[in-house]
């Protein structure tokens, strides 16, 4: 491997989900040179997950012939809410206990190396921008449809945290006044409607026996009903799954189109439910929004599925680094990616 001068050309990454922690070094291009994964042993506490995050980071970098003193520096994506100025998670749904942890200032003394933290949407949303969908575009929406619906802002090149690093709670926007309770507490937000789990419970409240066949596809258990479950028994012609497709499509454009009509993007990137059947959801998406916003929004205005599939999170930890980078190492970047 090509080591110049200066030293310091490497990023190390750490992804903290509820269920796993990806670990990675890699360059500034996006050239993973190691990665781990690690479960998330939620129930032993904060202090030896990290502890554990930290020896294998120290493995990982031996293992691939570097020292400290080649990080630049360090980025690490958490769900949130948290701070990212100050680098504190201050609580997040599926990582219970944990509560103010100041994931910057241990991992900056574990390491002696700036470390920079962001929440996942946002670092999902710099993923797709610095090395997905997104690569060049000045004005984007990112949204994740998993379990709930989470989302990240680029504008006029660069992201947008808001006053309170709470902007981009892109499922949250009301879409369907008095609609399904969502489990922020509200009703007939995007995420109740469209999101995995959103999915899932409105399937549930009207599947019937005899009416679709989703209800055989699950034999009767209503638990097991999905997005996937949806996809399928569309793709199988059953016009009860057509429907409800339909009426998600609806909703999710109607939250899309105020998102045009606020931000006026040039590109919106769907991830996960989009990403894995783009011709299910793209095509309508497109057609349904042309009718709800202004020609002038259009012009240019694209709807692309994510491309970093199970490697955002990687992605998303190094593109945290790359955002904080000032000016002249960008250019120098540029510079370099030109040659
Ligand atoms: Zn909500």
């Amino acid at each position: 491997m090509k080591k110049d001068g200066g030293g310091r050309k490497f990023v190390l990454g750490v992804d903290i989900g509820g269920t796993k922690i990806g670990i990675c070094i890699g360059t500034f291009e996006g050239r993973f040179i190691a990665r781990r994964r690690l479960q998330t042993k939620v129930d032993e506490g904060e202090a030896r997950v990290l502890d554990e995050v930290v020896r294998s980071a120290y493995d990982i970098l031996n293992e691939a012939g570097l020292t400290l003193k080649d990080v630049l520096g360090i980025g690490v994506s958490a769900p949130g809410p948290l701070d990212p100025r100050e680098g504190v998670l201050f609580s997040a749904p599926n990582l219970p206990g944990w509560r103010n942890v100041p994931l910057r200032g241990i991992f900056e003394e574990a390491f002696g190396v700036p470390v920079y933290v962001e929440n996942d949407a946002n670092a999902s949303a710099l993923a797709e921008w610095w090395f997905g969908a997104g690569k060049g575009c000045k004005h984007m929406i990112f949204l994740t449809m998993s379990t709930g619906i989470g989302g990240g802002m680029i504008l006029d090149g660069r992201l947008y945290r808001g006053s309170t690093f709470n902007a981009g709670e892109v499922g949250h926007q009301v879409v369907l006044p008095d609609g399904p309770l969502c489990g922020c507490g509200k009703r007939g937000c995007l995420e109740a409607l469209c999101s995995g789990g959103g999915i899932a419970r409105r399937l549930k409240g009207c599947v019937r026996r005899g009416e679709t066949l989703m209800w055989d596809m699950v034999r009767g258990d209503l638990d097991r009903l999905s997005a996937k479950v949806l996809t399928d028994a569309v793709r199988k012609g059953d016009p009860f799954a057509k429907e409800f497709l339909d009426e998600t499509l609806r909703y999710l454009a109607q939250g899309l189109a105020n998102l045009v009509f606020i931000l006026n993007p040039e590109m919106i990137v769907l991830g996960t439910i989009v990403a894995k059947e783009p011709d299910l959801f793209l095509e309508p998406l497109r057609r349904l929004m042309k009718e709800m916003v202004w020609d002038e929004h259009l012009k240019g205005l694209e709807v692309v599925s994510a491309r970093l599939g199970d490697e955002i999170g990687d992605y998303a930890s190094f593109s945290i680094v790359l955002n904080e980078l000032n000016s002249t190492t960008l250019k120098a970047l540029e510079r370099r990616e030109e040659e």
